[in-house]
């Protein structure tokens, strides 16, 4: 009854003279004998407490079932015996190999195969040598071709910086992608640096709770390094409005449109169909916006000086995001003509006008030869008391005139509106004054 009673191995000569051994097994779990091919492999696996005898009982089944499955077998073993030598092939390809220059420099190369590769190809990048092959590529021609890249190797292994990972390659000074800055109460903080190819100056901003330091591309780290008593203590006046609770349980009760000279209640009612009666009284000038996200849909509708939101489930950011696009509907209706009001002050040319979601800019404008210049605004630009609505569209007429902010774009803009300098200033500042909802990242970019 032991296991030595049951031999490790037994073996079938089938019919045609071929011979196949059968694995035993013995496991205690299994209720009766039970005889399977596996990977060409024939395996009898018997329960523990099968006997010798009662194995001899069961043999001319398992040879019945040798017989029956033979060429199964034989081609997975003959299909395996090719996975494996490709496999194999597979293997004597290296994952890197060395090359010693002329002037005794120790390079390392590291090999990639590549199914996208079209041919050999060896390059440098971040101090590292990378040659990459294409799969199908033979061992021998890699080999054929690795005299070729010893050119390569030479040209740039003979500057040793270049052997340098790149962060040990740059000059010390260079701008670091944060800062740490410690407050006055002893409070550390992250601060973001930003390098912008835009910026001219080096200057700090707060969004969503966090600061962020953006600097003009290609400055040295000292200019950086002068601005920052200034940016910490801008910072330091900034921290209680950084840490305004993060979290939101709700909507907030109403939201002011300076524009309209009023604040309009918002009505939340979680239940989508109850906008059934409002939805059919809808006329083309109604300020109303429809989402719908999977099965849950959502609007958001103005009807006698109240925003009303039906919908949404539980869902706050849904709605917060109905409350977005309610926004941006109301800016479509009310900015344009504030702009084209702008444009005929000013005798400037017609625009084709555009409100956009932008997330880090009030509006944009683009000329292109032959082609009539577009204006987009920011559909936030709504949450703006009227004088900076009105600044902006300034702002964007002017770069019909001047696509910079040069000084002769300053004079064209103080030329349309005499306060423009200040209104300019503010208009910067108000972006930090902006409702968390309004600046809340969204996550569904279609309406229906
Ligand atoms: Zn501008």
């Amino acid at each position: 009854m032991s296991d030595a009673n049951i031999p490790q191995t037994l073996s079938h000569t089938c019919r045609n003279g071929e011979t196949f051994a059968i694995a035993v097994r013995v496991s205690s779990r299994l209720r009766a004998p039970q005889i399977k091919l596996d990977k060409g492999q024939f395996i009898f696996v018997v329960p523990a407490w099968l006997r010798r005898s009662d194995l001899e009982r069961t043999l001319p089944q398992i040879r019945l079932f040798v017989e029956n499955n033979a060429d199964k077998a034989k081609a997975q073993l003959v299909r395996l015996a090719k996975e494996k030598s490709s496999h194999a092939q597979e293997q004597t390809f290296p994952s890197s190999y060395t090359y010693t220059t002329h002037s005794g420099i120790v390079c390392m190369v590291a090999i990639r195969r590549s199914t996208r590769a079209r041919k050999v190809t060896i390059t440098l990048k971040n101090g590292r040598f990378e040659l990459v092959v294409p799969t199908w590529a033979s061992r021998e021609t890699f080999s054929s071709l690795l005299p070729l890249t010893h050119n390569f190797l030479e040209k740039w292994a003979a500057k040793p910086t270049n052997l340098l990972p790149r962060e040990q390659r740059k000059p010390e000074g260079e701008i670091p992608n944060s800062l740490t800055y410690t407050c006055k109460d002893g409070r550390q903080i992250t601060v973001g640096v930003q390098i912008s190819a835009r910026a001219r100056y080096v200057r700090i901003k707060l969004i969503s709770g966090r600061f962020i330091i953006v600097v003009p591309k290609g400055i040295r780290k000292k200019v950086l390094d002068e601005a920052l008593p200034n940016l910490y203590s801008w910072l330091e006046r900034e921290l209680p409005t950084a840490e305004q609770p993060q979290k939101h349980e709700s909507l907030p009760p109403e939201i002011a449109i300076p524009l309209l000279h009023k604040n309009l209640p918002i009505k939340v009612d979680n239940t989508y169909l109850n906008a059934t009666q409002r939805l059919s009284e809808l006329t083309p000038s109604s300020l109303c916006i429809t989402m719908k996200m999977n099965t849950e849909s959502i609007c958001a509708i103005l009807h006698n000086d109240v925003l009303e939101i039906y919908g949404g489930g539980q869902d706050l950011f849904f709605q917060v995001m109905a409350l977005q696009y309610w926004c941006q509907r109301a800016a479509e209706h009310y900015l344009p003509p504030i702009l084209r009001e702008v444009l005929q002050q000013n005798s400037l040319p017609d625009v084709v006008i555009s409100i956009r979601d932008q997330s880090t800019r009030w509006g944009s404008c683009r000329k292109k030869a032959g082609v009539m210049p577009s204006i987009s605004l920011n559909w936030r630009a709504i949450l703006l008391p009227e004088k900076l609505i009105r600044h902006l569209c300034v702002h964007e007429s002017g770069h019909l005139l001047h696509m910079n902010h040069s000084p002769a774009f300053k004079q064209a803009m103080q030329k349309m509106e005499a306060e423009a300098r200040e209104l300019e200033k503010e208009l910067d500042k108000a972006w930090q004054k902006l409702p968390w909802w309004a600046v809340h990242k969204r996550y569904l970019k279609n309406t229906v």
